[in-house]
C-alpha cells in the first residue's frame, strides 16, 4: 500500500480544518486535507447551511415582497431562488476548492478517512476501492455533523421526509410543509417556506418556544411568525408518519396524549445533528468520545490521544461556523503562538437566528440575569421605534437590554428587528471591551442605520 508522510493531517474540510491548513501551509508545512465528498470542499457551511439557506432568506423575502397570487407564480419564485442559491454555492464550493489545491504546500486527497493508528490513517479514495495509508505528526479531526433521524414509526420509508441538505435540493415548491422540531433550524426553514408561500406548521415536542429566550421576547416571535401564517403545535410528539397517494401525514400527541392528524406534502425532520464519526475507528488512535459520540476534548482542543485535536462541530462545542473559525485560532495558538487561547478565552458569542425579522442575541436573558443574582436594569423597544426598519417595511419585532443595575455593564441583548444579525456584533465587542451601556447610549452611529436603535434602547436604561 502506498504511504504518504505530511506534517499535519486535517480530516474534513469545514471552516476550521481549511483555515488551519492554509495557516499551516503558508508556514511551510506539508499538509494534506481528506475530503469524503467533492461535493462538499468548504465544508457543510457553503455547502448545505449557512451560505445556501440565508441566500433562501434574502430569495424568500425578495418573492414575498412581490406578493404572488397563484401557486404557479410562488413556485416560479421558488425555483429561481433555488437555482441562483445553487449557481451561488457552485462557485464558492470551487473558490475553496481553489484557495487549498493552488497552494504548493497542501495536497487535497478526494477519500473517506478512518484511523489505524494515533499517527496513520487509511483513506478510501472516492470513486475507487483504492486505499492509501496517510502518516502525519499532527491530526486533526474536524469531519463535522449530519442531521440527526429520529426513531419515529414510518420515518424512514415516507418519500416525503427532508432533511435541511435535501429539502433545499428540491425544485417543487411544497405546498403544505410539516417541520418536525423548532430549533433554529427548523424556525429559519419554516420561515423561508412560508415566505416563498408554502403553508407550514412546526411541531414542537417542548411546551415552550425558543427556550433559551426570556418568555417576552420569545412571545413576540411567537406572535409575529404566526401572524406570518406559521403554525405551531407546542408539547407536540411525533408518533408515527405514513404515506399515502397525494400526502404525507404525521400523527402526533397533544400535552393531553389526545392523537392528532395532520397532512402536508413534505416533512422537514430538524431535531437536531449528530456527530460524523462512526467511520473513523477513532479506537485505533486512542480518540475517546462523549456519550452523544462527540469527540472528547479539553479547553485547547486536544483530545485524548497528544498529536491529535477536533475542530468544529465534532468536538461537541456549539454548532457555528464562527466557532469552527474560533477552534482554528485556538490550534493555530499552539503551533504557532503561546498555546494560551481555549474555549475558555470566549467571551460574549452572539448567535442569530435567520427568521425575518433577524433574531439575534449576546449575553445573558432577563431570567438568567436575575438568577446568576444581578440586580438589573431593562430597557425594551418595539423595533418599529427605528427609522431604517420602517423603511427595509420590517416593523415586527422587540430589542431588550439587560444591564448591571450596579455597575452600568451591559449583562445582555436581544435585537429581535431587521439587521440584527450585524448590530448584534457592536453590543457583544462593548460588552467585551466592559463598556458601560452610556458608552452605547452616547456613541455616535450613522443615520438611518438600525445600528442606531443602540441610542435609543440604552436611553431607556434608568
Ligand atoms: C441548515 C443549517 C444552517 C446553518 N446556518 C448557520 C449560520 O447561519 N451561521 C453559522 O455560523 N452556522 C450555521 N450552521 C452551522 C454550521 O454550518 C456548522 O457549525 C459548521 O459548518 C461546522 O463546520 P465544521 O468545521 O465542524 O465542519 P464541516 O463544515 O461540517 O465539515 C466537515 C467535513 O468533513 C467531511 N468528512 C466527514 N467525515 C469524513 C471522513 N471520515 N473522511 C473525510 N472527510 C470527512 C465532510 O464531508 C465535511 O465536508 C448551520 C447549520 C445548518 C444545518
Amino acid at each position: 500500500m502506498e504511504t504518504q508522510q505530511f506534517d499535519t493531517l486535517i480530516i474534513g474540510f469545514g471552516k476550521g480544518g481549511k483555515t488551519l491548513a492554509a495557516f499551516l501551509a503558508n508556514k511551510g508545512m506539508n499538509v494534506a486535507v481528506v475530503e469524503q465528498s467533492k461535493e462538499m470542499y468548504g465544508g457543510t457551511c457553503i455547502n448545505v447551511a449557512c451560505i445556501p439557506t440565508k441566500s433562501l432568506v434574502l430569495s424568500a423575502e425578495h418573492a414575498a415582497s412581490h406578493h404572488p397570487s397563484t401557486f404557479e407564480e410562488k413556485q416560479a419564485f421558488y425555483r429561481h431562488a433555488i437555482e441562483e442559491k445553487q449557481r451561488l454555492v457552485t462557485s464558492l464550493r470551487q473558490k475553496n476548492y481553489d484557495s487549498l489545491h493552488t497552494n504548493p504546500n497542501v495536497t487535497v486527497i478526494d477519500g473517506l478517512a478512518r484511523f489505524v493508528s494515533p499517527h496513520e490513517v487509511h483513506v478510501v479514495l472516492s470513486g475507487t476501492r483504492d486505499v492509501i495509508q496517510i502518516r502525519a505528526e499532527h491530526i486533526v479531526i474536524s469531519t463535522g455533523t449530519k442531521p440527526f433521524l429520529p426513531p419515529i414509526p414510518g420515518l424512514k420509508q415516507s418519500q416525503r421526509i427532508y432533511t435541511s441538505t435535501t429539502l433545499m435540493e428540491q425544485k417543487r415548491l411544497p405546498h403544505h410543509l410539516l417541520v418536525i422540531g423548532g430549533g433554529y433550524v427548523g424556525l429559519e426553514f419554516a420561515s423561508i417556506y412560508r415566505a416563498f408561500g408554502s403553508e407550514v406548521t412546526v411541531f414542537e415536542q417542548q411546551g415552550i418556544f425558543l427556550p433559551r429566550q426570556d418568555r417576552d421576547v420569545a412571545a413576540v416571535v411567537q406572535q409575529t411568525m404566526q401572524a406570518q401564517g406559521v403554525q405551531f403545535h407546542l408539547h407536540a410528539s411525533v408518533q408515527h408518519i405514513h404515506d399515502e397517494a397525494a400526502h404525507t401525514s404525521v400523527e402526533f400527541t397533544d400535552e393531553q396524549g389526545q392523537i392528532h392528524t395532520l397532512q402536508g406534502d413534505a416533512v422537514l425532520v430538524a431535531v437536531g445533528r449528530a456527530a460524523v464519526a462512526a467511520e473513523l475507528a477513532l479506537e485505533q488512535a486512542h480518540v475517546e468520545t462523549t456519550e452523544h459520540g462527540f469527540v472528547k476534548v479539553d479547553e485547547y482542543l486536544r483530545t485524548t490521544t497528544p498529536n491529535i485535536w477536533a475542530v468544529g462541530d465534532i468536538n461537541g462545542g456549539p454548532q457555528f461556523t464562527y466557532i469552527s473559525l474560533d477552534d482554528y485560532r485556538i490550534v493555530r495558538d499552539q503551533f504557532y503562538g503561546e498555546g494560551k487561547r481555549s474555549t475558555q478565552s470566549r467571551q460574549h458569542v452572539p448567535s442569530s437566528i435567520f427568521i425575518t425579522p433577524t433574531l439575534s442575541h449576546v449575553g445573558l436573558t432577563e431570567e438568567e440575569a436575575l438568577q446568576h443574582g444581578y440586580e438589573v436594569n431593562i430597557a425594551k423597544l418595539p423595533a418599529a421605534a427605528n427609522t431604517r426598519a420602517q423603511m427595509l417595511r420590517e416593523t415586527a419585532g422587540l430589542l431588550k437590554a439587560v444591564v448591571d443595575a450596579r455597575t452600568h455593564q451591559i449583562l445582555g441583548c436581544t435585537l429581535y428587528c431587521a439587521e440584527s444579525n450585524e448590530v448584534i456584533n457592536t453590543v457583544a465587542m462593548a460588552m467585551r471591551a466592559h463598556m458601560d451601556h452610556q458608552t452605547l447610549r452616547d456613541t455616535i452611529f450613522t443615520h438611518p442605520s438600525v445600528s442606531e436603535v443602540l441610542n435609543d434602547l440604552f436611553t431607556l436604561i434608568p
